[in-house]
Order: structure tokens, then C-alpha cells, then sequence
């Protein structure tokens, strides 16, 4: 089950069935237009503003939230997976983490 984020309030809303039906993706407090983002997204303080900088820009490049693999080059074989990366906290390990999984972002639909 996915939420919905404002990036204007700066919140997070529960994705109602319904919402999920009509692509309803108002946000209930002010009426703009939120994002769909996975459950795993933990909204940062109201006031940390660099935090939100970071979810902004990551959002912005196409990681909401969803699992991103870590897989260990094999040069005779398939790349292995070895578990997923852990998103950024900080906005210097933000772009290294959208250039370095650039290739798991999502498609702007
Ligand atoms: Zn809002």
C-alpha cells in the first residue's frame, strides 16, 4: 500500500482505496498535487529543511522511495545481488547515490 506526499506541506498521507481507484493525488490539506511514494518513506521533521532538500531532490530524479539493488559486479557471471542501498540522508550522499543508481530511477509517467 503506498502513500501520498505533499512537498508543499510537507506531509505524508495513507493512500485510501479509493485514492488508488481515481488517482486521486490531491493533498487533503492544501489541494495541490502530491507524489506517490512507496510506505518505506519516513517524512524528516517539519523544519529540517536539508532533509527535505535531500527527498526533493531525490525525488525529483526518480527514486520515491522504492527498493534500490546493490548488486556485486561479477565479471564471468551475472551480477550478484547483495541487498539494497539505504537512501540518503545528507544531500552530498544524495548525488552520489542518484548518479550511482541513476539506472533503477523511475520513468516520469
Ligand atoms: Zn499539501
Amino acid at each position: 500500500m503506498g502513500k501520498k506526499l505533499c512537498l508543499n506541506c510537507k506531509k505524508s498521507f495513507n493512500m485510501s482505496s479509493q485514492d488508488l481507484k481515481g488517482s486521486n493525488f490531491k493533498c487533503p490539506e492544501c489541494g495541490n498535487q502530491s507524489i506517490a511514494i512507496t510506505h518505506r518513506f519516513r517524512p524528516p521533521k517539519l523544519d529540517d529543511n536539508r532533509r527535505w532538500d535531500v527527498v526533493r531532490f531525490l525525488v525529483k530524479h526518480g527514486f520515491k522511495y522504492q527498493h534500490i539493488s546493490i548488486f556485486e559486479p561479477d565479471r564471468h557471471a551475472i551480477p550478484r545481488f547483495i541487498g539494497y542501498a539505504p537512501y540518503p540522508e545528507n544531500m552530498i550522499d544524495a548525488i552520489e547515490f542518484v548518479e550511482r543508481y541513476k539506472e533503477q530511477a523511475l520513468v516520469r509517467s
